[in-house]
């Protein structure tokens, strides 16, 4: 089906490609990270192996065992000695924003994170996002996270002016994600907000309205129980920008479909929202019912004890997403109390920097040490976790993903590192803080299938994706008057 006719028949034409996988793959000469559990008990086995065959782990042991088991393989890889372990998860990104990379905006209109939100994120981005657009960009920010290493992300689409005309956004992005091979939950946003118009002068139900259709023709035709790559994940963009009948809808439709929430929560100021409501945003969410175990929350910054409390309680997932929180000058979320109290933090990044994940995990490692003054803040095995088991939970995907077990899905990276000193099996787990960079991986495995070998993606032609998302940037720069 041509591009631009996608979202008219009606055809749900990402579910119906059958992927090509290799029958047993057999990865050798590993040191094998398993991740199971934390990285503290987790396993590393020197000299390691792990069999794959068709999307599952089949076995995981020592390489010269598994060598003699699986010598008719139908490939064998060898990691050199290099890091076997699972695919990074991303928990809160949104792909077209991709399109925003280096746009040269005036950065002196943006004197706080409101004026950050009304104009870099709406005015200059999502309100002229088109469906190729949202296409071009999603195909990028999936073949870079790949080759970087990672294998799942939880995407968000806003581009609310393709709605209106009966435009079907998700088409596009399910389209570019199917095509490129990275597996992901993916939603679109919920809002009532009216482009071009103030949040404080109108919000209109209609617009969220549209949004729910959209989330629903999703979920719909892929249910929750389908084992293919792609799920939706029901969006919603913010308790200030909905009504409460609306935040209520959202859950009942949550509920119905068991298929989990997206949301950003308290990245703008408590103030605003105490203002416009009388509450916070968590004090809305409750009592609408909306928060709960499978609802992710991106950001989560200026929050009161109570605040803090509401969410533990309810069980809600954070979406840790530093690098945007620090760009919107927004402060930083409490991660370390966070954990301190159990809850369950991820790493998110919002698409708005590079796609490399090494720079959000080095960042995640660093920025509460340097906030709170204290170096024991988050040891480089907790900002693992944010990107493996703890993301794998928020997704409700703990089952499948986010460590290396027999019968769990094979999402598997090779990582050969570039170290100045050795990574064995007493230094590996400092190595992803201090030195790893996503260049460094080597080869990436999602549901089985090889989607990067030996560092080029092999599921479509990057040249040509890169092009086309430069193509698709200068149309969008272009409306917002940069000559280019
Ligand atoms: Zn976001």
């Amino acid at each position: 089906m041509p591009l631009d006719k996608a979202g008219e028949s009606g055809t749900a034409y990402w579910i119906v490609k059958e992927e090509i996988k290799m029958a047993v793959i057999l990865i050798k000469n590993a040191l094998v990270l398993t991740f199971e559990k934390d990285t503290l008990s987790g396993e590393i086995i020197e000299n390691g192996a792990v069999a794959l065959k068709d999307d599952l782990i089949a076995e995981i042991g020592k390489s010269p065992e598994l060598e003699k088991k699986y010598s008719g393989a139908d490939r064998i890889l060898n990691a050199d000695g290099g890091i076997v372990m699972p695919g990074f998860i991303v928990t809160h990104t949104h792909m077209p924003y991709v399109l925003g990379h280096n746009m040269p905006v005036d950065f002196t209109q943006l004197k706080s994170f409101w004026d950050m939100l009304q104009k870099m994120g709406w005015e200059w981005l999502e309100d002229i996002t088109t469906g190729e657009g949202i296409y071009a960009a999603t195909r990028y920010a999936a073949a870079k996270m790949l080759k970087s290493g990672t294998t799942t992300v939880c995407d968000l689409v806003e581009a609310p002016n393709v709605l209106p005309g009966g435009g079907r956004p998700l088409d596009y992005s399910i389209r570019a994600i199917d095509e490129v091979g990275i597996r992901a939950q993916v939603g679109y946003e919920v809002t009532a907000r009216i482009p071009g118009v103030s949040i404080l002068e109108k919000l209109d139900p209609e617009m969220a309205e549209k949004g729910f259709e959209e989330n629903i023709r999703i979920l719909e035709n892929i249910p929750k129980e389908s084992s293919g790559r792609i799920h939706g994940r029901l969006g919603v963009h913010t308790a200030y920008t909905n009504s409460k009948e609306t935040l209520r809808k959202a859950r009942e439709i949550a509920d119905k479909y068991g298929c989990g929430i997206q949301i950003h929560i308290a990245e703008i100021p408590r103030v605003f929202l105490v203002e416009k409501f009388g509450k916070s945003a968590p004090m809305v969410l409750e009592e609408t019912g909306l928060v709960g175990s499978d609802m992710v929350a991106a950001h989560c910054i200026d929050l009161n004890d109570e605040d803090l409390e509401i969410l533990k309680r309810n069980g809600v997932n954070i979406s840790h997403t530093p690098l945007t929180n620090s760009f919107g000058g927004n402060g930083m979320a409490r991660v370390p109390e966070m954990l301190e109290k159990g809850m369950n933090v991820s790493l998110g990044h919002d698409c708005f920097f590079t796609l490399d994940v090494s720079e959000y995990i080095r960042y995640a490692y660093l920025v509460h040490k340097a906030h709170n003054a204290n170096p024991m803040l988050i040891p480089p095995f907790q900002v693992m976790d944010m990107v493996l088991s703890n993301a794998a939970k928020a997704l409700g995907m703990e089952n499948s993903i986010g460590s290396l077990k027999e019968g769990k899905k094979a999402d598997i990276i090779i990582i050969k590192p570039d170290s100045p000193t050795p990574v064995n099996a007493s230094s590996v787990i400092s190595y992803f803080t201090m030195t790893f960079q996503g260049r460094n991986v080597d080869t990436v495995i999602v549901d089985g299938r090889i989607v990067v070998d030996e560092g080029r993606l092999t599921t479509a032609d990057e040249e040509e994706i890169s092009r086309n998302c430069i193509l698709e940037a200068k149309k969008l720069w272009r409306k917002n008057g940069i000559e280019v």
